[in-house]
């Protein structure tokens, strides 16, 4: 049985938040603090991997020079000299040209089609006169503040790709969280901000570590470590065990053994829908029906190893288009500076349902997939690739269907109603949300912990609410 006096913490998943908290906790001088993780390392969708020899991603990861203080003060003392501050180079490929991200206003001007331009310029025009196009959706909160152009040419077909819905079906949250400049005004300051002398600190500007950006996670983990708590990885969660309203203990599978971690607090990062099916209890059972309507977007990454020293000089590039079915792809070299003479590894996103024909693709097909695609995309002929590998995430992207919110809050209230159980991370509140936040939630939950062991209740309400203006960084 826990100890009141010091509580036992079982922290669900070991992902950044998850380990954020664990870390936040030991530092704090809180004993008995259990990570369980059901991977065989630590990170979840923000680890690492190497492959030939290079770091790579679960897709794109950077550190958004928006990091709040606290949590990037504590990233630079963990990894000190590792921590690399590159300059941003992608592309966008918009109309068959290849423009830079972040934007530039110079770039635009010089690369964009007149006609693309006229079109935007047209839209900004005529905005104060038109009426708002349809019931707010998606669609018509970002065409509202964009205009028809941009969002017909880059934000609509994105977010068909990336979210696999029409974004009339998107709830107008998805907006407000998702894109960053969701009008002209605000994308207008933004290109701004890249002119010598208006420019924003940071802009332009990512931090990276050097051995992939799962190093944050893998830092976070060692110094949790020494501090005392206790990482358990191969740990499947399979029921966390409530009786008489409060948290008792969670059972995990371990090498197909069932073991039980008695606990006072269970601290979850794991998808909140099942954590909502994991919990035994004779109270109130789940809104299952909410539950099943909580969905998440899938996406299999596909990794092309290339035998040439680099493919090209960009760190990614973004396909809005349609007739490529991948989003992103990515160069990992160019953002860690590994030396591997030789070679290079391509990272391709390619979201997708998991009752889509592409997440149960063979290797070979998705190698072939993505080699129509960058040649389509004009990046052809592609080198020869000596190696194919994938991996698949079954909870990439929260997705905001409409009708969304009255599911989540739902769940939410029937967690909330179980003492000792606490969600949080972007699986734990089904949000969007980058790495930074989801350390910065952790962190925040730490400090609603008096030094009775007791949980203050408003403060994370209150926290809680913050997390609600946070906006995703690309
Ligand atoms: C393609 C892509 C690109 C991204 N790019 C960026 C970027 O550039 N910058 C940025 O800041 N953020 C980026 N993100 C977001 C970033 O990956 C997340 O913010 C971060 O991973 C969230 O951490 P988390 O701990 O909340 O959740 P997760 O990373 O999802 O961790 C949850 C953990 O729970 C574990 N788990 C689940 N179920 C169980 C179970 N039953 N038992 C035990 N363990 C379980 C999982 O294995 C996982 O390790 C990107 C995300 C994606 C998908």
């Amino acid at each position: 049985m826990a100890d009141t006096t010091q509580p036992a913490f079982v922290v669900l998943g070991g992902g950044p938040a998850g380990l954020a908290a664990a870390y936040k906790l030991s530092q704090c001088g809180w004993k008995d603090v259990a990570v369980l993780e059901r991977g065989s390392r630590v990170g979840g969708n923000a680890g690492s991997f190497v492959l030939d020899g290079i770091p790579v991603d679960f897709g794109s990861h950077r550190l958004h020079p928006v990091c709040p203080p606290p949590v990037m003060a504590d990233i630079r003392r963990l990894l000190g000299d590792d921590l690399l501050n590159r300059p941003r180079h992608g592309r966008i490929r918009l109309r068959g040209r290849w423009v830079h991200f972040p934007l530039k206003p110079f770039d635009l001007l010089t690369r964009l089609p007149a006609s693309f331009i006229g079109g935007v310029a047209w839209d900004a025009v005529r905005k104060p006169f038109t009426h708002d196009p349809g019931p707010p959706s998606f669609a018509s909160i970002l065409e509202r503040g964009l205009g028809r152009t941009i969002c017909r040419d880059f934000y609509f077909p994105y977010a068909q790709k990336i979210w696999g819905l029409a974004p009339e079906a998107l709830d107008p949250e998805q907006a407000k969280r998702r894109v960053s400049n969701s009008s002209l005004g605000k994308m207008v300051r933004k290109v701004l901000g890249a002119l010598p002398g208006m420019k924003r600190p940071g802009a332009g500007r990512f931090f990276y570590p050097r051995h992939g950006y799962g190093q944050i996670s893998d830092a976070l983990s060692a110094a949790a470590a020494s501090s005392g708590a206790r990482l358990h990885l191969n740990t499947n969660v399979t029921g966390v065990t409530v009786e008489d309203g409060r948290v008792r203990s969670v059972e995990a599978s371990v090498d197909g053994q069932t073991r039980v971690f008695p606990c006072t607090y269970v601290l979850s990062t794991i998808p909140v829908s099942v954590l909502a099916r994991l919990v035994r209890t004779a109270g109130p059972v789940a809104p299952l029906d909410a539950v099943r309507q909580l969905q998440q977007r899938s996406m299999v990454l596909v990794y092309l190893t290339l035998d040439i020293d680099q493919f090209t000089e960009f760190d990614a590039h973004y396909f809005p288009e349609t007739a490529i079915r991948i989003s992103r792809l990515s160069e990992p070299k160019n953002y860690s500076l590994t030396v591997a003479p030789g070679r290079t590894v391509l990272c391709a996103e390619l979201p997708c349902a998991q009752d889509d024909p592409e997440w149960s693709m063979t290797e070979e097909e998705l190698g072939a997939l993505v080699v129509r695609d960058l040649e389509t995309a004009g990046l052809g002929p592609v080198p020869h690739v000596t190696r194919v590998d994938t991996r698949r995430l079954p909870h990439a992207y929260p997705l905001y269907t409409k009708g969304y919110r009255e599911a989540f809050d739902a769940i939410d209230h029937w967690v909330g109603n179980i003492s000792g159980l606490v969600t949080f991370g972007r699986q734990g509140l089904f949000a969007h949300d980058n790495t930074h936040h989801t350390m910065a939630m952790a962190y925040a939950l730490v400090d609603c912990l008096g030094t009775d062991g007791s949980f203050d209740h408003q403060s994370w309400a209150r926290a809680r609410k913050s997390f609600e203006h946070h906006v995703v960084e690309d």
